[in-house]
């Protein structure tokens, strides 16, 4: 069977649509609407968004317009603020773990479309796989995320098994706590599995919500040219119980205005359908120079630091429960500049080239690698710089694990839960790293940061339980979370 045709009856469902979600010509008009708006306009929806209030395309649309720039400083005083009185100071670490480059499409923009030539091709096997992993927890990471091609060799059946490999894998007192996953959109039985092996978040990335764009990047012929195959890849998810979906663009393939209102639409689909509970998070990767692919030299829609700072704070203001995902893929000063203004997490220590933790020397392996870095700085020189900028670097993977997902974890988000667990729980993750991972530099960094939060806390019994928990680590115990 030619590998197009796999999921040719599950197109049908969406093929007898007469529309989806995404109405091309409505955005346009909204924009257009919204054309350099007053002060007072702008400062109206700033004035919801401080209310903490999901915006509507309108209202979002008034701050992609926006042009002044006092209104727009205004916007990233209040990102801030917003981002501060929901997630307080944390910023999650992860790093991705590339299993395969293999695949069948051929998306004009990724050094690893099929025809490219120039990429060494490779798949992981079941003991690389553990290797890798081993040298992951060895540098401190508790959190991944398992990417893969779309290909024959990597079917459900190799996904599943390479789910639980990760999880097995011990190195120390470390091991990976949580592995979400960004691969291909699955059928509901396919997902069904992938929920049996006990994932973190199911991610994948619309790319483009511009209908004629999508068609442009990605050639028919190819699984990935379907449009609404992929638009509809969390619906099919939530449908099987796998309640937490992430989504996302790739800026740079269209108007950046046009694709922040796609993510919102999305948004507002799945809290529609789903009672509530939209993306657990959302990323907004900007395209990046990868070996034998042109298309990535000079993008026509390629986006810029300030219109890229604009994103990252309408997207916190617009959506303001989705954790906002930033990856290295950005150069360290860009990452100072917009983490600040609505991130809540960060890859570090990454490694994107195909059995690169083991490999690589300086992390780069240009051969194997989907494209290139911006920030390939050791995990332990950014959680030394996260917490000089005064921030707590969070590996904690305690929601998931006491299965607050879905609308359980819209719940606990929308409260001060967020003070009351994750701060905890980011402080004793950080201990963790600190006693098993850190450089001197970095404890000695680290642990003036625990100390500051913890006499910050206004709790006493929290308070007194975090001293403890914090003196139980010290002893040797691990795994302490609330
Ligand atoms: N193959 C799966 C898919 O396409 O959904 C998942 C893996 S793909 C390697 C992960 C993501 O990398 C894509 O969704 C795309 O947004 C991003 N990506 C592809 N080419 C890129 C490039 N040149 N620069 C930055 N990100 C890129
Ligand atoms: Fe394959 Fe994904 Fe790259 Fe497209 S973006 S070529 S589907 S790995």
């Amino acid at each position: 069977m030619n590998y197009y045709h796999k999921y040719q009856a599950e197109f049908m469902e969406y093929d007898a649509m007469a529309q989806d979600f995404i109405d091309d010509d409505r955005i346009w008009a909204q924009l257009h609407k919204a054309a350099s708006p007053s002060k007072a306009a702008v400062r109206e929806v700033l004035a919801k968004a401080e209310r903490k209030i999901r915006l509507d395309p309108e209202e979002m649309a008034i701050l992609i317009q926006n042009q002044d720039q006092e209104t727009i400083n205004e916007m990233y005083v209040l990102a801030n603020k917003v981002k501060r009185e929901i997630y307080g100071d944390r910023l999650v670490f992860f790093a991705p773990l590339y299993i395969s480059n293999k695949c069948a499409n051929n998306c004009r923009y990724c050094g690893f479309r099929r025809e490219n030539k120039k990429v060494v091709r490779r798949t992981l096997t079941m003991e690389e796989i553990a290797d890798e992993v081993k040298t992951m927890i060895s540098e401190g990471q508790k959190r991944t995320v398992l990417v893969y091609g779309e290909s024959p060799e990597t079917n459900i059946d190799f996904i599943c098994d390479s789910v639980r490999q990760v999880y097995k894998a011990k190195w120390g007192n470390g091991e990976i706590r949580r592995a979400n996953i960004n691969c291909a959109p699955l059928s509901r039985e396919e997902l069904a599995q992938l929920k049996e092996v006990g994932i973190g978040t199911f991610q994948v990335f619309q790319e483009t919500y511009h209908h004629q764009t999508y068609q442009e990047m990605h050639p028919a012929g190819t699984i990935k040219s379907h449009y609404r195959w992929r638009l509809y890849a969390q619906d099919r998810a939530m449908d099987v119980g796998l309640d937490d979906v992430a989504i996302g663009v790739l800026f740079g393939l269209y108007d950046w205005r046009f694709e922040l209102m796609g993510l919102l639409y999305h948004t507002i689909h799945l809290e529609e359908k789903y009672n509530g509970v939209g993306p657990h998070t959302i990323s907004f990767p900007r395209i990046e120079p990868a070996i034998g692919t042109p298309f990535t030299a000079q993008p026509k829609y390629a986006v810029s630091d300030e219109e890229f700072k604009k994103i990252v704070a309408i997207l916190r203001l617009a959506v303001p429960y989705a954790g906002l995902i930033l990856t290295a893929r950005e150069k360290p000063e860009v990452r100072r500049e917009v983490i600040p203004l609505g991130v809540s997490q960060i890859d570090a220590g990454s490694r994107i080239g195909v059995g690169g933790y083991r490999q690589s020397t300086g992390n780069m392996l240009p051969d194997k690698e989907q494209f290139q870095l911006g920030d390939t700085r050791s995990l332990d020189q950014v959680v030394y710089e996260t917490c000089m900028m005064g921030n707590i670097p969070s590996f904690c993977t305690a929601c998931y694990r006491a299965g607050r997902t879905g609308e359980d974890f819209m719940a606990v988000a929308k409260s001060s839960f967020v003070h009351n667990f994750c701060i905890p729980n980011a402080i004793l993750t950080l201990k963790e790293y600190l006693l098993d991972f850190a450089s001197e530099e970095t404890k000695k960094v680290g642990e003036k940061a625990i100390e500051q939060y913890v006499d910050q806390m206004a709790d006493p019994k929290r308070k007194s339980f975090l001293r403890q928990a914090l003196v139980r680590m010290e002893e040797g115990e691990r795994d302490i979370r609330l």
